[in-house]
């Protein structure tokens, strides 16, 4: 392995070059390095040269270890980068370009959001249809009241990581005999916080976050379907170092109903009607999701027709109105009859004959549709 190149050579600068000049110099050459936008064997290579070049010209303790004695193993006694790290991989090229060399690697000590949650509710069907408040009790982590989230007994501070200096991540170095190699680990000393706490807060033992069962009241909307979610801002899990808590999502799950089935906005169901009811007509009586109502079957009502009882459906989620139940009637064929009963069907049918079931309107009857498929048409 040949021996490395120097860091000032790398960068094309000379030993006396201010951090301005480092800077400069570091942010052009990662931009035609950068394996996003170089695609050359050797550019991978290039920018991890220039980067590491950087991270130890850009930090005032490195540059004068390095002056002194070159190259070193930067895991001994050598902390991690400054602000303009771009941490173990390749950073976001967008970063470079338009955040002013920011990095890649989050700062661990940064504010942190805290984490969604979902939770999945059960609901009766009408429930759905008409909305409910009610309070559910959720697991979740809240942030620690007692330290406000850092973690340190109250009136004391979490101090800077001194081996890491902050960054949460360690350099280690191996001589291989393929070469060196360097990876990046999180910090043993702060376990990739950045931090220590000397004194730790009592109530969360330092973690700045607690587990709590928090009960919660929910208002679930009118009209909400199976599936919908309802988004509760800011009741997620706490955020970390004066983060802002993350959002919890109630996922409704809407039960069946035995007699009622919906559609969307529209509710449908079946009621049965006795073949006289059907032949002569008849009034009857609907549940709906609000009360009863009457329906008129008119005579000679065919099996599998739907009748429409409008707005008896469910209330629209967004904007005004509701929607409409529709009714399918089926005509149920009584099976238990008395003597007498058949003596006056057998009658009718003699009565009728073939045209039992024929259509007095004018289309056709599926009497005769039955017949003309047997006569082959
Ligand atoms: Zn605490
Ligand atoms: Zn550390």
């Amino acid at each position: 392995m040949a021996s490395k190149r120097d860091y000032y050579e790398i960068l094309g600068l000379g030993k006396d070059a201010s951090a301005d000049e480092i800077k400069k110099s570091y942010r052009k050459l990662a931009r035609e390095f950068h394996p996003d936008v170089n695609k050359a064997a050797d550019a991978e290579t290039k920018f991890k040269e220039v980067k590491e070049a950087y991270d130890v010209l850009s930090d005032d303790g490195k540059r004068s270890t390095y002056d002194r004695f070159g190259h070193v193993d930067p895991n001994q006694g050598m902390g991690g980068g400054g602000g303009g790290d771009f941490g173990g991989g390749f950073g976001d090229i967008f970063d470079m370009f338009f955040g002013g060399g920011g990095g890649g690697r989050r700062d661990p000590n940064a504010p942190q959001r805290g984490n969604d949650l979902q939770y999945t509710m059960t609901v009766e069907f009408k429930e759905a249809v008409f909305g409910k408040e009610t309070e559910i009790t959720i697991p979740r982590t809240e942030t620690c009241d007692t330290c406000h989230g850092d973690g340190a007994k109250p009136g004391t501070k979490p101090e800077t990581c001194s081996v890491c200096k902050g960054s949460g991540q360690q350099e280690v170095v191996q001589n291989t005999p393929f070469g060196r190699m360097v990876n990046r680990r999180a910090c043993t000393n702060c376990s990739g916080t950045g931090r220590v706490i000397k004194d730790k807060c009592s109530t969360c033992h330092g973690a700045g976050k607690v587990k709590r069962q928090r009960k919660i009241n929910i208002r679930i909307p009118a009209g909400v379907d199976d599936g919908a979610q309802i988004r509760m801002t800011g009741e997620g899990e706490g955020g970390l170092r004066g983060g802002p808590a993350g959002d919890l999502y109630i996922v409704i799950r809407v039960k069946s109903h035995e007699f009622f089935e919906r559609e969307g906005d529209d509710i449908y169901c079946e009621v049965p009607l006795t073949f006289v009811q059907a032949a002569l007509g008849d009034e009857i009586e609907i549940p709906t999701l609000t009360e009863k109502v009457k329906l008129k079957v008119p005579a000679g009502t065919q099996t599998g027709t739907y009748f429409r009882l409008k707005g008896k459906g469910v209330p629209k989620l967004r904007g005004y109105g509701q929607g409409d139940q529709h009714v399918k009637v089926t005509i149920v064929t009584p099976t238990s009859l008395t003597d007498d009963q058949k003596d006056l069907l057998r009658q009718f049918g003699g009565m009728s004959g073939d045209s039992a079931a024929t259509d007095q309107e004018h289309h056709e009857s599926i009497f005769d549709k039955m017949k003309k498929a047997f006569r082959g048409e």
